[in-house]
């Protein structure tokens, strides 16, 4: 069957929003007043509302949420919740040499912390914590993974070489060599159903949440800090921002964090046949290990996930919803899906959609404040959020609180990343480094002069 053929039937929708959805809250109508207020409905915005409330039951919390919440992100992303705060350990050493292990034991921690919470609050999202098999497809990944047992070792984590023939006795592809295991840095979960449920935790506690309630503005509010919306108007002592990649309601995070688009297939449940087929008995999740990555996974119902390769961004920063269908992209995973997996032919895809991540110069969530420290943001996740975010949400709470933490201490926490320079050099520098990345991936990994211009001025990007 054809890449085409096998996508005739798709529905543009993602995947795990495919159903029925809880009805939403209230919009806000006229003045109100709380003593924290959050801005956005996604990982970030629940989990600083929900860790507000657990430490300080009394504390007056509010969430407000431009659509519904997780509708973006956080509702349509691959489920892989991982323990890195710093998108994966090469990249952390690049950036933060000197706190790596303690970013990796704080990483571990914050995962630990999520599994209790989903446990703790009952939320039914497929939490699975069978780790992650980073898998190479070229001699050249192949070597780059063997490293990472070391540099893992050396900030205290544990990962494990498999060479060809063990990774394809857990998944089976021709095109593996090799592959790294972390068995427990990593889980699967079910995205919409953890948002869904980390919802209702926070209504259970007693945060106020108003759905369709976009922010419009930010204003001065005495003491405190004023929040404008189209029907109501917030007077706030403390304000968190977790607005992603959407237009931002502080214009200096307008450098620092660009909307790219990552998009993703979902196919029919595997016949036991198929199943048989491909292995996959333990539920790892997979990625690859070149510049340009495919994730992938199974769901409850032995569907698989495909996504990633394509980072797209769009002059001038568009986040159109019209962006979700991306055809030429879609063709290109379902291609490369085939090629991976030859003998699941036939197998054809239900679901196809795209997201939008915000991508930030150093690859990792910042944050920061302003207004005097009564407001502060956190952003920049780049596509690895799930789990950073709940990390995040504690961060935001401290900086608000104006307490000095072991996370607050954290360079990673103190400095931001380099900002983008404005369009015109924004696109085509965003364009270069797709088409470098491509490239070095056609030719053996070796990195072209623009790739080696970035990593020289601390700008590359290695997971
Ligand atoms: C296709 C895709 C696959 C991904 N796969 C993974 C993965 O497997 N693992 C992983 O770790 N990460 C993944 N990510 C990234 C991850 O989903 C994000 O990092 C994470 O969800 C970010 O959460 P958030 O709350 O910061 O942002 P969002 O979920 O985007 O939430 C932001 C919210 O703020 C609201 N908002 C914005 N502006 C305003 C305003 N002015 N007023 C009110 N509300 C506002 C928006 O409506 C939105 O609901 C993926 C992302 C995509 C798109």
């Amino acid at each position: 069957m054809t890449a085409a053929a096998a996508l005739t039937d798709v529905r543009h929708v993602p995947f795990w929003l495919d159903g029925p959805a809880p009805d939403a809250g209230p919009a806000l109508a006229g003045p109100t007043s709380a003593d924290l207020t959050v801005v956005g409905a996604g990982y970030t915005g629940l989990w600083a509302a929900l860790l507000a409330k657990e430490a300080d039951p009394g504390r007056d919390v509010l969430l407000l949420e431009a659509r519904t919440a997780g509708w973006a992100a956080s509702g349509r992303n691959g489920g892989f919740c991982s323990a890195s705060l710093t998108h994966g350990v090469r990249n952390g050493l690049d950036r933060f040499p000197g706190e790596m292990a303690t970013l990796e034991r704080l990483g571990r921690e914050n995962l630990d912390g999520i599994e209790k919470a989903v446990a703790d609050h009952g939320i039914d999202c497929s939490f699975e914590r069978t780790g992650e098999l980073t898998v190479a497809t070229a001699p050249w990944q192949a070597d780059d993974l063997r490293e990472l047992p070391a540099l893992a070792k050396a900030v205290g984590d544990h990962v494990e070489w498999l060479d060809r023939d063990a990774v394809r006795a857990k998944v089976d592809s021709p095109t593996y060599l090799g592959g790294v295991l972390d068995r427990d840095g990593v889980a699967m979960l079910d995205p919409a159903r953890l948002a869904r449920g980390l919802r209702a935790a926070c209504l259970r506690l007693g945060v106020r949440i108003h759905e369709n309630t976009p922010v419009q503005a930010l204003e001065d509010g005495g003491a405190g800090v004023g929040l404008r919306t189209p029907y109501g108007r917030v007077s706030a002592r403390r304000v968190a921002l977790g607005t992603n990649a959407f237009p931002p309601l502080l214009r200096r995070l307008s450098s620092y964090v660009v909307p790219v688009w990552d998009y993703a297939l979902v196919t029919e449940p595997l016949s036991p046949e198929q199943r048989q087929a491909v292995g996959w008995a333990d539920r790892h999740g997979l990625a690859h290990a070149g510049n340009l990555f495919h994730y992938y996974r199974v769901t409850d119902d032995w569907r698989i996930l495909w996504g990633g390769y394509d980072a797209v961004y769009h002059y001038g920063g568009r986040t159109d919803d019209r962006l979700d269908r991306n055809p030429e992209t879609f063709l290109r995973l379902a291609g490369h899906f085939q090629a991976t997996f030859p003998q699941l032919d036939g197998l054809r895809f239900t679901h196809a959609w795209g997201g939008v991540i915000d991508t930030c110069s150093r690859f990792s969530a910042f944050w920061g404040s302003a207004r005097g420290g009564r407001v502060a943001y956190a952003a920049g996740y780049t596509g690895l959020g799930v789990g950073a975010t709940r990390f995040a949400g504690q961060v935001l709470l401290d900086l608000l609180a104006g307490e000095a933490t072991e996370r607050t201490a954290l360079e990673m926490v103190r400095r931001r990343p380099l900002p983008f320079p404005p369009e015109p050099v924004r696109w085509a520098g965003i364009e270069l480094t797709r088409r470098g990345a491509a490239k070095a991936d056609a030719r053996g990994g070796r990195r072209g002069p623009w790739l080696r211009t970035l990593d020289a001025v601390g700008l590359g990007f290695d997971s």
